[in-house]
């Protein structure tokens, strides 16, 4: 395969992987540490929505992750990012496997 097209990939990656985090981000609507607010009665009065990043940490277990309103764009690009480097790192997957089979073609029979 074009070993520039790798390596403008590769670039890509790097670059991306300085800012990118893997998980989703998901809203919801809680009840506070306050007994007597009307959120514990009430769902309807429940505060938020809030923001917060889903994911799964190095041992596998479910995590969440309080996101501010001050940094959801931030973190909106940095799981956008992810998903940009899995996309490139598949593209790289299927370039590196089209280049194994080729070598497998030209091998010498015998
Ligand atoms: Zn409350």
């Amino acid at each position: 395969m074009n070993p520039k097209s790798i390596a403008k990939k590769l670039e890509q990656l790097q670059a991306l992987g300085e800012r990118a985090i893997q998980g989703h981000l998901d809203e919801a609507m809680l009840t506070c540490g306050t007994p007597t607010c009307g959120c514990h009665k009430d769902p309807s009065r429940r505060h938020g929505p809030h923001l917060y990043l889903r994911f799964r940490d190095l041992n596998g277990r479910s995590r969440s992750m309080y996101v501010p309103r001050s940094h959801e764009k931030e973190m909106r690009e940095a799981v956008k990012a992810w998903g940009h480097m899995w996309q490139l790192m598949l593209e790289l997957s299927q370039m590196n496997r089209e280049a194994l089979r080729e070598r497998l073609r030209r091998r010498p029979r015998g």
